[in-house]
């Protein structure tokens, strides 16, 4: 068997290569080798060391699987220490991905010379973890303050370049890095490195610096939404200031500890299996996926041409159809100013936007659609329309295209029976902004091909989508668990809480916004005409009546100025609507409702139970494949926070005895028509299983 870390000698220079394929992981026998060929290093007689890694890739992290289990020594940051304490200079030749103990494993190092490209960073944060290999540390002893904390509260990589210009690496290599990082260890050979032992170094905690740290951390604990792991990681790097070395390592490590064991970063690190999860195919699926070269989009409306944006972005040709040219004109000016934004922060050029404007085919005839591979629907949201339209595809689309139709909620088994070719059509549910949204709910319909699907899930890939399989069912897997969390949100407005209370509690709880603020944004009048082409039951329509009323009074949400809230027409600031209040308050008043107070407690539980309680329900039928499934669908889809792991994992959190019990009690009592309790959720409850043991049961 190869070694993962072996020695090899260039002359006076020892190369200690890591190879543990793919990824070049900190396993614990990369890191037990590590410590011993700097040992054989030593025997062999080298004056310097190079530190690089197999597969173009430095170290691109800690192996994650073995967070959660009892840590093997050597632990991570005594290796880091080893490396340091070497009696050779080590240098560190960074390729790749060199993230998390990747990184701290190259701060251990005295040199770090890099390819401009490769990836430098501490991403621990997103898995609700610091650096605990002394990242907190050497950082700061490196780089500005500003720049640390960046590093390691964003979790964002930078490149080789930034990595070089910020201090963080020497030097960059030429096209032979290996060459170049010998040379630069044959350069150092005889110069003292004991000043480039990063924690010998001292901070001095200045004014200046105080200063800088508390207006950096604001900052930091806004954006972190409630996550906890990036304010504590900023403390560890303000420690750096105020600690010797030992000390504050000690501190950064047990830290670590707490998080690792904590909620918040379980849920995160569910959610990075989740993800992984989600695009594998279903086990009765198989086959290869159909070759796609060009696309076509129909309707250049709000999803049309985000849509389009994003298979353009990919480098895909786009042919768009719209019912008339000043339609096309619209769309295409919106798609073209949407990237046109992007030039003054730098992130494209005014040629970059002209050649993505070069990829797409305008038309307002179907013919031209014959040649695409690949056809998206997204026009106006009604059944008849879309039966007349893949009508019309159906006479002209190629053998073999893929028919997606990207409906919210309608029928698609329905709409695919409207065809010659129901194999080949199923749903792309894109959300709203499509080229920035990387949520895809993929909607298998009951005659879908095989191949169709997996060519849906590898344009996903393609196109930097996440992507999620979902059956046919209204509103699939996102779209109908959101009908009881709005039912409930609303019923507490009726029952005495304000939208904004409700609001607040939930962006406390960690939600990107709240529901009502929601609403506001994509328009009141979208729910009060979905309700009105409804058949809804009296208790129902009851519900929405205060919503209703703004709709009717002109309240349409952003777009007219004010819906439950009020918008500022320069800032779009938010501020209470006293016509939605005196209007919420009549509908009490004519419902006979005595209001009351209501805790936020309260507001969570009601509207985060509904999701878990529907999600269970779309499990049951069999809607989704997974809960983690249904996790990804609302962090990547509806600004479910991140750290809770999602509304089924958060219900786990809960416990799902409890949950169960308490929606058993909702449905017991006088709101109880508003509740249909889900089977599976009280079962796996009495039972003391999860969402993961059923799932096993079941063999997804
Ligand atoms: P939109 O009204 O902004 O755009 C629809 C476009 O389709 C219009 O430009 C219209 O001219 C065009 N169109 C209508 N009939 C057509 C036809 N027969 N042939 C060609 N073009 C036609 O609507 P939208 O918000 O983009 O929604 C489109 C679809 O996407 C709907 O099915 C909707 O349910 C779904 N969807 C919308 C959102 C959202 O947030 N807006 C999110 C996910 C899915």
């Amino acid at each position: 068997m190869t070694k993962s870390v072996s020695t090899e000698m260039q002359g006076d220079v020892a190369v200690i290569w890591i190879d543990n394929p793919p990824v070049n992981a900190l396993s614990h026998h990369v890191r037990e080798g590590i410590g011993r060929e700097l040992g054989t290093a030593r025997d062999e007689g080298a004056k310097a060391i190079v530190l690089a890694g197999r597969g173009g890739t430095f170290i691109a992290g800690a192996d994650i699987r073995e967070f959660g289990s009892p840590p093997k020594r050597p632990i991570l940051y005594e290796v880091c220490d080893e490396i340091e304490a070497c009696a050779l200079p080590v240098v560190a030749l960074i390729e790749g991905n060199t993230l998390g103990g990747g990184l701290e494993i190259a701060l251990g190092a005295h040199y770090r010379i890099t390819t401009p490209g490769a990836k430098l960073g501490l991403p621990e944060v997103n898995l609700g973890l610091l650096p605990g290999a002394g990242g907190t540390q050497r950082t700061p002893r490196l780089v500005s303050l500003e720049d640390a904390l960046t590093l390691v509260t964003s979790g964002r990589p930078v490149s080789g370049k930034q990595a070089v210009a910020v201090g963080l690496a020497d030097r960059l290599t030429g096209d032979a890095p290996l060459k170049d990082a010998i040379a630069f260890a044959n350069e150092i050979t005889a110069l003292p490195h004991d000043a480039l032992r990063l924690s010998k170094r001292t901070l001095e905690l200045t004014p200046q610096i105080e200063e800088k740290f508390e207006a950096a951390m604001q900052l930091i604990k806004s954006k972190a939404k409630g996550a906890i792991a990036p304010v504590i990681a900023a403390g560890c790097v303000h420690n750096a200031f105020t600690m010797p070395f030992e000390e504050a390592l000690t501190k950064e490590r047990e830290t670590f500890m707490e998080l690792v064991v904590g909620d918040q970063s379980r849920g995160m690190r569910h959610m990075f299996f989740a993800e992984r999860q989600s695009p594998k195919p279903p086990a009765d699926v198989s086959g290869t996926p159909r070759d796609v070269k060009r696309v076509g989009v129909l309707g250049a409306g709000t999803m049309g041409g985000g849509i389009a944006m994003t298979y353009v972005e990919a480098g895909y040709p786009v042919t768009m159809l719209e019912m008339t040219e000043e339609a096309l004109d619209r769309g295409l000016a919106k798609m073209e100013k949407n990237w046109a934004r992007g030039i003054k922060s730098g992130r494209i050029t005014a040629e970059g936007v002209a050649q993505r404007m070069g990829l797409i085919s305008r038309t307002t005839s179907y013919d031209d659609l014959a040649d695409c591979d690949l056809i998206i629907e997204a026009v106006f949201e009604t059944m008849a329309v879309k039966k007349e339209v893949f009508g019309k595809l159906d006479a002209i689309a190629k053998q073999g295209a893929v028919l997606a139709t990207n409906t919210s909620y309608l029928d698609i088994n329905e709409i695919a029976a409207q065809t010659s070719r129901p194999e080949d059509v199923l749903g792309m549910h894109y959300f709203s902004p499509a080229n920035i949204m990387p949520l895809l709910e993929i909607v298998r319909a009951d005659k879908t091909a095989d191949d169709v699907l997996l060519t849906a899930l590898a344009v996903a890939k393609k196109t930097r989508k996440t992507p999620v399989i979902a059956r046919v069912g209204h509103g699939f897997i996102g779209n109908r668990m959101l009908t009881p969390y709005l039912r409930q949100a609303n019923l507490l407005v009726l029952e005495g809480a304000s939208p904004e209370q409700i609001d607040k509690a939930l962006t406390d709880f960690g939600w990107a916004m709240g529901p009502f603020a929601v609403s506001d944004l994509a328009g009141l009048d979208i729910g009060y005409k979905s309700r009105q082409d409804q058949e809804l039951s009296e208790h129902e329509k009851r519900i929405y009546i205060a919503a209703d009323r703004l709709v009717e009074a002109g309240h349409l949400g952003q777009k007219s100025g004010s819906g439950f809230y009020s918008y500022d027409p320069q800032t779009r600031a938010r501020s209470v609507n006293p016509q939605a209040q005196t209007i919420i308050e009549q509908v009490r008043s004519e419902l006979g409702i005595n209001t009351r107070e209501i805790s936020d407690e309260e507001i969570v539980a009601r509207t985060q139970f509904a999701l878990a309680n529907e999600g269970a329900l779309v499990l049951e039928e069999g809607v989704a494949q997974r809960a983690s499934d249904i996790d990804v669908v609302y962090n990547h889809g509806y600004g479910y926070p991140r750290w809770r792991g999602g509304p089924m994992r958060y219900a786990e959190t809960v416990g799902l005895k409890k949950v169960a019990a308490m929606i058993a009690d909702w449905a017991d009592g006088s709101g109880g028509v508003h509740w249909q309790p889900s089977e599976l959720l009280k079962e796996l409850g009495e039972s003391g299983k999860s969402f993961g043991d059923h799932e096993k049961e079941q063999g997804a």
